[in-house]
């Protein structure tokens, strides 16, 4: 980007376009969900029809959750803040990636620091961030060679935990690394790719005053790297859940 105006100019209209699209999902979405969560309730169904109808209701709530989430974007809600474990969200995230991850041959080595703090973020919203990378990086190793290997790293360097995600796909050409957080900017195939998954993971990062950049050669797989600040959220790692409620602040 020329400079930080166009940046903000542009994520802002992308966030229009985003509105526009979520509310016309969410009317015939809410029809979907609603008459799929009524018919699964029904006892005189055969076992296979119920199995699929809890794979469309299923599908459903996660499109709406989506959608909630590109409507959260599109208003420019400062996001929520709950103090949270940030592996374990990048280990959710891996969770539901694991049949793709398995099938496309992908090994994912893990190398978190011991006694990482928990930080102050928007649970949904970094999940969508790791979400977004992690995709990226199977499909990049996916077309490279039908394997791969994503080194996840979490580290605490004082002001900030850093984390780094490594693919050993094709990596970027100097153009590709210069257009990536572009809204729209896109090399996959017309169909399979919008454009918008880097353009939001950086909003989202940067409205949690961190940073995400990428590093790539061409040949030589690619990094994205994001830092996240410490400020005043050192808690102590507890067991159980990603999230702590009881000390979310709003
Ligand atoms: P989309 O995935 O819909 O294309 P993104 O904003 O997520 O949108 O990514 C933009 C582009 O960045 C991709 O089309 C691809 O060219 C490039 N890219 C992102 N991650 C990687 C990666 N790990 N390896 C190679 N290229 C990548």
């Amino acid at each position: 980007f020329r400079d930080k105006a166009e940046m903000a100019a542009r994520l802002a209209a992308v966030g229009e376009m985003a509105s526009g699209i979520a509310h016309e999902i969410n009317n015939p979405l809410t029809g979907v969900v609603g008459f799929s969560e009524l018919l699964v309730e029904r006892d005189d169904l055969p076992d296979e029809v119920r199995e699929d109808l809890k794979i469309i209701r299923d599908g459903g709530r996660r499109v709406k959750e989506i959608v909630g989430r590109m409507l959260t974007f599109a208003r420019q809600q400062k996001p929520l803040r709950v103090a949270s474990s940030i592996t374990e969200l990048i280990d959710n995230t891996l969770e539901i990636r694991s049949y793709v991850l398995k099938t496309a041959n992908i090994e994912v080595i893990k190398d978190y620091s011991p006694n990482l703090p928990w930080l102050i973020v928007d649970p949904g919203q970094l999940q969508q961030v790791f979400l977004n990378i992690i995709v990226n990086a199977e499909y990049a190793m996916k077309q490279a060679h039908n394997r791969g290997k994503l080194t996840i790293k979490a580290e605490n360097c004082g002001e900030i935990v850093r984390f780094s995600f490594t693919d050993d796909g094709p990596g970027m050409s100097r153009e590709t690394l210069s257009k990536l957080f572009q809204p729209f900017f896109t090399t996959k195939a017309p169909g399979e790719g919008t454009g918008l998954g880097l353009a939001l993971s950086y909003g989202i990062i940067k409205e949690h005053d961190g940073t995400i950049k990428a590093e790539s050669s061409e040949g030589c797989g690619s990094t994205f790297v994001i830092d996240l600040p410490i400020g005043f959220s050192v808690l102590p790692v507890q067991e159980g859940d990603s999230t702590n409620p009881v000390a979310s602040i709003r």
